[in-house]
């Protein structure tokens, strides 16, 4: 019993861990037919944009967009970003790159009929790309010229970038909310915000809230209470996050506050007041938060 209980685990994990290659290498697919196909019709290559000659831009974006499909087949599957996704993204990442610059290379046209693997090796493709390639700067599109040794620097920065925008969709899964009893990933069931125009009001609120039992009157009139509401949003006006989220398997609740305080311009968050709060088995709060 117990044994089948593991390799049923462990067929669980295989399985989960197969879909999840299969959504990420389809996004790291489709990433690089987006950059060669807007390339080649456009002639601009969102893949090498950057900002102030060394920020990847493009490249950060797409290997976010790239590693996406590792982010939501793993919340799909319930997998936990291992550190063999890690180097699974980065191995991707590499190869994707190489994708992006052949798919350049099958495509340009040397006009009169001639196609550039015509006449070049991909190597011989690659060599003269890497280091006779121009850079285009922001969003006008200034052109810089040939810059020599620069482009290999160049490839070599959009790389990390490419890397960076996918380790961080690996980062966003690894802080990613979880049952600590299931170990899958827990659902959004509620969202509420409310409004406090002065510091008495939001510290009555955000002491009082647990210390009152959850399930009863007074945490629902809590939940509900907007004595900020209509007022001007003024410097030290404090707003409260709050997300409930449940556990698709075994149902255990769990809400999530955040706080943030406006300052001269714009509200900011005030991290020590982040707070996590488990609520009790066969308790749903869901009618609770969503009540207006
Ligand atoms: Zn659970």
């Amino acid at each position: 019993m117990q044994r089948d209980l593991l390799v049923g685990r462990d067929l669980k994990n295989i399985v989960g861990n197969f879909g999840v290659s299969i959504f990420g290498i389809a996004t790291f697919l489709l990433t690089v037919i987006a950059v060669v196909a807007v390339n080649q019709f456009t002639h601009f290559n969102f893949f090498t944009l950057s900002f102030f000659v060394v920020v990847p831009a493009g490249a950060l974006l797409c290997g976010a967009a790239a590693a996406s499909g590792y982010y939501f087949g793993s919340l799909l599957f319930h997998t936990r970003p291992t550190v063999l996704i890690l180097i699974q993204i980065l191995v991707v990442a590499a190869i994707a790159q190489f994708a992006i610059y052949y798919g350049e290379y099958r495509l340009l046209d040397l006009g009169n009929g001639r196609m550039a693997s015509d006449v070049v090796s991909f190597s011989e493709y690659l060599d003269i790309y890497l280091s006779h390639t121009s850079l285009r700067v922001g969003r006008a599109g200034t052109n810089t010229g040939d810059i020599g040794d620069y482009g290999r620097i160049l490839a070599f920065i959009q790389f990390l970038g490419f890397v960076v925008g996918g380790v961080s969709v690996w980062l966003m899964l690894r802080v990613y909310p979880v049952c600590e009893k299931c170990g899958r990933y827990l659902r959004t069931l509620a969202k509420k915000q409310q409004i406090f125009s002065t510091q008495e009001d939001f510290t009555r609120y955000y002491d009082n809230l647990f210390e009152v039992p959850v399930d009863g009157p007074h945490f629902a009139q809590l939940m509900k209470w907007q004595p900020g509401k209509g007022d001007k949003i003024v410097k030290g006006t404090i707003q409260t996050q709050t997300t409930l989220r449940g556990c698709p398997n075994c149902h255990t609740q769990r809400i999530s506050q955040e706080v943030k305080v406006c300052g001269d311009k714009e509200f900011r968050d005030v991290p020590q007041l982040t707070r996590h709060i488990r609520i009790p088995d066969g308790i749903d709060l869901k009618p609770v938060v969503k009540a207006v």
